[in-house]
């Protein structure tokens, strides 16, 4: 090992941890011990910090024993003629940075300094953030992210447990040129690596060079700009950290384990651009405990891999050095070699359009200014439609567009369109066909520029000005749908056509056909009970991060993520029988009230690794189902309102139970049955199976606002059955009340029928 990085990590963690200390005092002084520390949004206090330490910092003085302990992990600088080949002095001078700069950063939170606001900088994220993110003070300055708050975590999980989202990548400092810059983060876009950036190198930094060359950054993009010191890239320390304590199981303190789960499951590299200073240094050598190795696009000495484990790695890749014919090569390469060097396969596929394709496109928005072209919406409409046919009728890849193409709209303009695919497979079913139909949303969305919105014949698409003058046209959806039913549905997909209609009668003809067979679905799926099918079906998705959870999946119960419904798990087991949705023969009932069935026991009892014997489908009082972190909504007790509170995931505001989302989702969460405490996907609430054990839908008093507008008709209806047509003016949400005695008022003014029923406890 080098001594000059020894020496430079340990040089760079002593300054910082004296910067934290001098400003710790300052803080002290002037805010005094018990002024009030922490990042907004999240239930983990400063992350990292009680990660590694199990300490919950909520004020000044509770930073006072984070910096003694950082201190004693300093060690002095060694002298020049003494060599080591023990790396514990830099790891621990790695750790120190870490802890002390996290101290810092709330500091600096405290004096509101972070987040840091940039000049005309615009933060790409409509949903999920609390309203300060948008924020304008009128000086033209917009907000940088700052940290990831906990719910933007959690909605992330699931492609980050499923490997849709592979993992991230902490861009740090200033890449060699604007467009280097771009093409680094388009190529980690393409393989859906979410992109953390942070740091300068001269006060210029990625972030200002992405913003002039108008990339939008934020949630909504996977890009998100931390700050442009290097020490705001600690807020993926905090991420990295939070995994492990959410999806993982793990408590404060427990750092050993936080450590080792990050290094075996979550793929992330540091990716230095432009000069490595001493504190840069420090900071790579905190995230190699991690097991997240640093790359330098600069000269600088190595750390290579010690025999300890494979990740101990400091690497330098000079970026002129790198073979390729111009820079965009060069850049492309560069990532190549550091997701090799992560030791990751990524699966890519190459969809044959004229803009970049992956899924971190997926939310991107078109606005209005930028719009070309749309279909759907107020004004026209889109609709969409799959359907399998015989083998010998599908010409696999040909694509059809009858009638005129987007060029015959005007700028803005708009037409009627109908996109019908046929597929064949020889394992291809009937059932499939909605399962497949709806992945369009998410295959189309993939395309840059491109946005569609809804499905069947509420579809919305709209192609930007940029992607239409790259040349995208109409063709290209059928061109995208090929491409990814082949790639992700191979088992069940051997041939796929797409056929795409303009001329208004051809699309009216193939709307009426279309709107049957939603129809005729529509009913397939109203009338399948849990009565009516021989088997459930297990979701095990989540254990790789929650390991003792399962999801049991019914018709009439889908699963918490929402993601997985009985059908979807059905097709799931056809494409992959050895995967994670198994089905489970429902043996013999042993209590049609409650839900008990024998196969879904002994199922679970294995699944659970022993730690739930007994599953109830239908209550939440007894034996209820288990959380991972995914769930989109928490249902839980009020005992004084004698019901249910229902919270979402998008509610970040307080609730009858006196916690917010955040909070409460460490109670519902990590695989453990909490009897009056539930994760449930949104879709649950309106099943006739809705905790109907404890009484229904009408034991809902109170519900998150989000909710109530989003699913308005659906919880309709899910009323109506109860038998209580106005039962949803009768439940609260948290702009009538957010206290358990107004809540109670509240529903002794409206009659709420939880009132008069039988007690829940
Ligand atoms: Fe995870 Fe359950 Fe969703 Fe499967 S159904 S992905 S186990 S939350
Ligand atoms: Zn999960």
């Amino acid at each position: 090992m080098s001594r000059y990085i020894a020496t430079s990590a340990i040089r760079g963690a002593n300054h910082i941890v004296r910067e934290t200390e001098l400003y710790l005092q300052k803080a002290l002084k002037e805010k005094g011990a018990d002024a009030k520390v922490g990042f907004p949004n999240t239930a983990y206090f400063l992350p990292t910090i009680l990660g590694l330490t199990g300490r919950k910092c909520e004020t000044v003085g509770d930073l006072v024993p984070v910096l003694e302990q950082c201190k004693s992990l300093t060690h002095p600088v060694p002298a020049r003629s003494r060599w080591t080949p023990y790396l514990g002095e830099t790891l621990d001078s790695g750790i120190a940075t870490l802890l002390s700069v996290e101290a810092l950063e709330a500091l600096r939170y405290l004096y509101g300094e972070q987040p840091e606001r940039v000049p005309g900088f615009h933060l790409a994220q409509a949903s999920f953030t609390s309203p300060e993110f948008t924020k304008d003070d009128g000086d033209g300055a917009g907000q940088l992210n700052g940290p990831i708050d906990d719910i933007q975590l959690r909605s992330w999980g699931i492609q980050l447990v499923d490997g849709r989202m592979p993992g991230f990548a902490a861009l740090v400092g200033c890449a060699k040129s604007n467009e280097v810059a771009v093409k680094i983060v388009r190529e980690l876009q393409r393989r859906n690596i979410l992109i953390f950036l942070a740091g300068n190198v001269n006060g210029r930094s990625i972030i200002h060079q992405l913003q002039e060359e108008g990339v939008e950054m934020g949630y909504d993009t996977y890009i998100v700009p931390f700050g442009t010191d290097t020490l705001s890239a600690i807020y993926a320390i905090g991420f990295a950290t939070r995994s492990a304590l959410t999806f993982g199981g793990m408590k404060g303190g427990q750092s050993r384990e936080i450590l080792l789960y990050n290094k075996a499951r979550v793929f992330a590299f540091v990716l230095a651009l432009g000069e490595v200073d001493d504190l840069k240094y420090a900071a790579a050598a905190g995230a190699i405990s991690y097991g997240f190795p640093a790359i330098a696009d600069t000269v600088i000495p190595e750390i290579r891999p010690t025999g300890v484990t494979s990740y101990e790695h400091v690497i330098s890749m000079p970026f002129d050095e790198i073979e390729g014919k111009d820079d965009l090569e060069r850049a492309e390469k560069l990532v190549q070699k550091c997701i090799e060097i992560r030791g990751v396969k990524i699966k890519m596929t190459e969809v044959p359009i004229p803009v970049p394709y992956g899924s971190a496109f997926e939310g991107e928005v078109v606005r209005k200014a930028d719009l070309r072209f749309e279909s759907g919406g107020k004004k026209s409409r889109a609709f969409e439609y799959l359907y399998s046919a015989p083998m010998d009728k599908i010409e696999d890849g040909k694509v059809q567009v009858y009638g005129p193409d987007m060029d015959s709209v005007p700028d803005g303009g708009y037409m009627d369109i109908g996109i019908v695919a046929e597929v064949a497979g020889r394992k291809m079913q009937e059932d499939f066909e909605p399962v497949l139909e709806r992945q369009i949303h998410h295959f189309i969305n993939g395309a840059s520029g491109i946005q569609h919105v809804g499905q069947r014949d509420i579809t919305w698409i709209r192609v930007s000005k940029a992607a239409f003058d790259k040349g995208f046209r109409l063709a290209d959806l059928g061109k995208i749908l090929h491409a990814r039913y082949h790639a992700d549905f191979g088992a069940i997909v051997d041939k796929i056509q797409v056929t795409i209609y303009t001329n208004p009668a051809d699309v009216n003809t193939m709307l009426q056909v279309a709107r049957d067979a939603y129809n005729k679905r529509n009913t397939r799926l109203g009338d399948m009970a849990d009565e009516s099918v021989e088997e459930f079906y297990s979701c095990t998705l989540c254990q790789s991060f929650a390991p003792n959870h399962v999801c049991v999946i019914s018709p009439e119960r889908v699963g918490l993520c929402g993601a997985y419904s009985w059908l979807d798990c059905k097709a799931s087991f056809q494409i992959n029988p050895t995967g994670p949705n198994q089905p489970i023969p429902k043996g013999s009932q042993l209590d049609a009230v409650k839900g008990y069935y024998t196969g879904a026991n002994d199922f679970v009892v294995q699944a659970s690794h022993q730690q739930v014997e007994t599953v109830s489908m239908y209550s939440i009082m007894e034996n209820p189902m288990t959380a991972c972190g995914c769930f989109e909504c928490i249902v839980m007790v009020v005992p004084e309102a004698n019901g249910v509170m229902v919270l979402s995931r998008e509610d970040t505001s307080m609730s009858p139970a006196g916690m917010t989302f955040s909070t409460l989702a460490g109670v519902a969460g990590g695989g453990l049955q909490t009897p009056g405490v539930m994760g449930v996907g949104k879709y649950y609430l309106t099943s006739k199976k809705f905790l109907s054990a404890d009484g229904g839908f009408k034991r809902v008093v109170w519900i998150s606002s989000v909710l109530k507008k989003t699913m308005a008709d659906e919880l309709k209806k899910a009323a109506d059955f109860a038998g209580d047509p106005d039962l949803l003016d009768k439940i609260a949400d948290e702009t009538i009340c957010t206290e358990v005695p107004d809540l109670v008022a509240y529903l002794e003014s409206t009659a709420h029928p939880a009132l008069t029923m039988d007690p829940m406890m």
